[in-house]
């Protein structure tokens, strides 16, 4: 994440602020039982992708964009399932507590290196209750609002909202979600304290956005490039130092006037701990066929972001970015002081 830890320091502001669905990827495996300790079979039955947020999300988005691939690649069927709930701590634990077969995978985001520091009973330990398997994307988030709120530009937005501070509403997907967390940076450089509105994912955040039930959110490319560019919502800038290249008109955060407002949005799979090594290394293998994919670059790159590069798509590279999002996120959490339950 491109934020630095300086200006994380700085956050004095953090408040406290399932439907099951499906894809079915790839054909070409058994489709029988599974083979116990046997992982040459692998994968003799369907992979379940558990994506901790609402579908039509960001995160489910790009989960479903590597299902197929990584299916293909694997020889099986992959079904993607949302357990939303908790700023994505409801379906994480119930990963961390699924058989260590490697038929259960979790897509997680930045939210993986948050939660410790915010939840006091989270049930599991990001290092401790997972096996890494390779890190996905990371994806810029772009300020949106719903399109007749009346702020033309982000620093207008920061006038706005210090004057409006009582009604205007920040959606978001829970407590430590990445809509949360640029929500906070938000206010912080802004401020000020606003209402904010959880949601269970922010595809239905989007919903309720471009239908005008709230005023405005931080989200990923990933949800909101096509509503941004069918003028669905107001967009006022992204938050990364370089534009978008899909969305060439929009100013960086930078460019717009507050350059503390710098976040993007890291993803990565992992499995329950104790899963077999094997498996794990398929599934990593899986992966960076899946990133480079060139229908998956493209669909990608429409959305605003890209696959990270092969040697990133590894349980080692995946682990040492998550220790060091473990500790740049505690210290700023606790600096800050805040408990989400
Ligand atoms: N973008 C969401 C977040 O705020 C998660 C999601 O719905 O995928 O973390």
């Amino acid at each position: 994440m491109t934020t630095t830890s300086r200006y994380w320091t700085a956050v004095r502001m953090i408040a406290a602020i399932g439907a099951a669905s499906l894809v079915a990827a790839c054909s070409g495996g058994a489709g029988n039982t599974g083979t116990g300790a046997d992982t040459g079979g692998y994968p003799d039955q369907n992979i379940t992708f558990v994506v901790p947020f609402s579908a039509g999300g960001p995160t489910d988005t790009v989960t479903r964009m590597i299902a197929e691939p990584m299916a293909a690649k694997l020889g099986g069927k992959i079904v993607v399932q949302n357990v939303e709930g908790a700023g994505g701590t409801v379906g994480a634990g119930e990963v961390a507590r699924a058989e260590p077969d490697g038929y259960t995978v979790l897509m997680h985001h930045i939210g993986m290196s948050t939660a410790p520091s915010l939840y006091r009973d989270l049930g599991y330990q990001p290092l401790e209750s997972f096996e890494t398997v390779g890190l996905v994307t990371e994806v810029p988030m772009t300020v949106v609002a719903r399109k007749d709120f009346e702020p033309a530009t982000l620093q207008d937005l920061v006038t706005y909202v210090k004057a409006n501070a009582g009604k205007v509403t920040l959606a978001n997907a829970g407590i430590g979600a990445a809509s949360h967390l640029c929500g906070l940076l938000f206010q912080t450089a802004a401020g000020v304290k606003l209402q904010e509105v959880p949601y269970e994912g922010t595809g239905p955040a989007l919903t309720d956005l471009v239908g005008g039930q709230v005023d405005f959110m931080c989200d990923q490319t990933t949800n909101t490039s096509g509503q941004i560019s069918a003028s669905e919502v107001k967009a006022y800038a992204v938050t990364t130092p370089e534009r978008v290249k899909s969305l060439p008109d929009l100013p960086t955060t930078t460019e717009a006037g507050l350059p503390q407002l710098q976040v993007s949005v890291w993803h990565g799979l992992y499995v329950p701990k104790g899963t077999p090594q094997d498996i794990v290394q398929k599934l990593s293998e899986a992966l960076k066929a899946a990133l480079a994919d060139q229908k998956v670059v493209d669909q990608m790159a429409k959305l605003g972001t890209t696959p990270v590069p092969a040697e990133s798509a590894t349980p080692q590279a995946h682990r040492t970015k998550l220790q060091e999002q473990l500790g740049t996120w505690a210290k700023v959490i606790t600096d800050a002081g805040v408990k989400a339950s």
